[in-house]
């Protein structure tokens, strides 16, 4: 789930670099490494690695002056988090170093055959096989791009890998893993993502799968990998406004992003009919509408499931794409899928698109721009929410409701009413989410801040709102939290309930109200403490918080998670933990 990051130009490559990786450290930040070559005559490749994230740019020692060199972020997929796992790798000879995105599968044999053949590994990771078979090849292949085709040609997986060679060459193969080229003034990045650069150039050209990239002497390069075919470099407009990544006053980005909503929310929706109008076709043609997304993005394409069941009356699927091989064969020509993901670039997705080999039609809601699943997809929209730095998933996560909810009414001809019911959600944001509001929910995760376990209960589309919640307190605070339908209680969940276990019931007003006010009592009754999330206080609760509802609209439960993403903010805070980079995970899961 990597990122990585190269320039040449007229800039200090290494302060470059480093600003790009801070950018995608959303794809991992286990450590990280940037190389380059120093501007005197040496041509010695330096490389500098660390552990941990980026951090403040001032507090890191400056690092050699240079106008080239490549960088690295770390998610460790083989091989622990150590500095000399930390990529990128040197080569035997200190020639050229390496970094990679993605896992080389077949590494255990291809390591086995290498050190048969007398080749000694220093480090844990798959990345040094690639670095062992392109020096094997250079054995017989004089010519150092061929060499590193060949040795590419070998790997099994999603890899993209980048080389700086000490004769201040840029080399990189994507396949799989995504791999963006900026085109500035006087200087060009190769970057994971466009975003990482998009405050200096808008000019991007989108390496696809199995092509390769050759940089030297300002001249850029790019073949197709087998027939080695140069191929016209295709130039595309970035189409967003200058990017703003900075906290802006705020101690995390999470907080900065829930807060954000209120103006985000409504950036989804914001299509016209006639810009819905071949993916309503499409949807209204399909037998079966999937839906599919992972982690976090599951619940939310899961919610959209429901929608587009009981909004629309379509035979609707929230579909797992770890779990998509008992439902290939239900999947028919002319049925729909709507992927959900705020990067575009999660491995698993794309995976799973490529095993339905039937005709059926893609559209996507998407935060970032130009990533790979847009592209793939007929009908790409965007989220629009900006960057979303935060691992957990915020502001995009209740975009790509909202985009279900619209796609629910477009479907029963309600394009224009929907919009307004979001846009009227969203001005309701405005209010809801006030300092009152923030000091409140700090006061509730004060109070259980030191409890082991909290469970969550839900039902209809207030269920997955559960499932969401839970999983943003798990991830920021690391408490154990479980979402739970509330049918599910008296057939075993409640065994779990003990004298103070925090549960946080949805309490809606809607056709579930009394069916929750029910399971809330039979918690209470074993002793919750009961945080009722609902539209109005109730004797049940032991702590109330207001659910954002807006009438005409609270059937979507767009804006529900949001308590929970507050909630989940401050017991990470009061826990003393960085709910930005929770331990052990990326933003962007590129590698299966
Ligand atoms: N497999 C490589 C490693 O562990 C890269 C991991 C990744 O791209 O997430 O170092």
């Amino acid at each position: 789930m990597c990122g990585i990051f190269g320039y040449c130009g007229d800039a200090d490559a290494a302060e470059t670099i480093l600003t790009g990786l801070k950018r995608l450290e959303y794809r991992g930040y286990d450590s990280w490494g940037v190389a380059v070559i120093g501007k005197d005559d040496s041509k010695d490749i330096l490389v500098s690695k660390k552990i941990g994230a980026i951090g403040n740019l001032q507090d890191i020692k400056k690092l050699p002056e240079s106008h080239i060199g490549i960088g690295h972020t770390r998610w460790a997929t083989h091989g622990g988090v150590t500095e000399l796992n930390a990529h990128p790798h040197f080569s035997n000879d200190n020639s050229f170093v390496l970094a990679q995105n993605g896992i080389v599968e077949n590494y255990q044999d291809l390591k086995k055959q290498l050190e048969s053949d007398g080749y000694k590994f220093k480090t844990q990771t798959d990345t040094e096989v690639i670095v062992k078979l392109i020096e094997q090849e250079l054995l017989t292949e004089q010519e150092l791009f061929l060499a590193v085709r060949n040795a590419f040609l070998k790997l099994n997986g999603r890899n993209t890998i980048i080389l700086l060679t000490a004769d201040n060459r840029i080399i990189a193969v994507r396949n799989g893993s995504p791999l963006v080229i900026g085109l500035g003034q006087n200087e060009v990045f190769f970057a994971s993502d466009a975003l990482s650069f998009a405050d200096k150039t808008d000019e991007v050209v989108f390496v696809e799968n199995m092509q390769m990239i050759d940089y030297q002497d300002n001249d850029l390069s790019l073949f197709e990998l087998e027939s080695l075919k140069k191929l016209k470099l295709k130039k595309n407009k970035l189409d967003h406004d200058a990017v703003e990544v900075s906290k802006e006053g705020f101690d995390h980005y999470m907080l900065k992003e829930i807060l954000e909503q209120k103006d985000t929310l409504f950036s989804s929706v914001n299509y016209t009919e006639e810009e819905f109008h071949d993916l309503v076709k499409a949807a209204k043609k399909a037998k079966n509408i999937f839906v599919l997304g992972s982690g976090g993005a599951f619940y939310a394409a899961d919610q959209v499931a429901y929608l587009l069941r009981s909004i629309a009356g379509v035979k609707a699927l929230g579909l797992r794409p770890y779990e998509i091989n008992s439902y290939l064969q239900l999947i028919e020509d002319n049925d729909l899928l709507v992927v959900i993901s705020q990067s575009g670039e999660t491995a698993d997705n794309l995976e799973a698109i490529e095993l339905i080999d039937k005709k059926i039609k893609i559209a996507s809601t998407v935060n970032m721009i130009g990533s790979t699943t847009s592209r793939i997809s007929d009908y790409p929209f965007y989220s629009r929410t900006g960057p979303e730095i935060c691992v957990l998933s915020t502001k995009s996560g209740t975009a790509q409701v909202a985009f279900g909810y619209l796609l629910a009414n477009s479907i029963i001809g309600q394009h224009n009413i929907a919009k307004d019911s979001v846009m009227r959600l969203t001005d309701y944001l405005k209010e809801y989410l006030s300092d009152d509001f923030l000091r409140d929910i700090k006061k509730i995760a004060k109070k259980i801040k030191s409890k082991k376990h909290a469970f969550l209960l839900g039902k209809g589309a207030n269920y997955q709102v559960a499932l969401l919640g839970a999983l943003n307190i798990k991830e920021a605070s690391y408490m154990h939290a479980e979402g739970f339908a509330a049918g599910e209680l008296k057939h075993g969940v409640i065994a779990l309930i003990e004298k103070g276990t925090p549960v946080i019931s949805f309490v809606d007003d809607d056709q579930d109200r009394e069916y929750m006010i029910g399971a809330t009592a039979e918690v209470k009754a074993r002793g919750a403490y009961v945080i009722g999330i609902g539209t109005e206080n109730n004797e049940l609760f032991d702590e109330f918080i207001e659910l954002p509802t807006v009438s005409g609209i609270s059937a979507a439960k767009i804006a529900n998670v949001i308590p929970c993403q507050v909630l989940a903010y401050y017991i990470a805070t009061e826990r003393g933990f960085d709910p930005d980079k929770p331990r052990n995970l990326a933003k962007s899961v590129t590698v299966k």
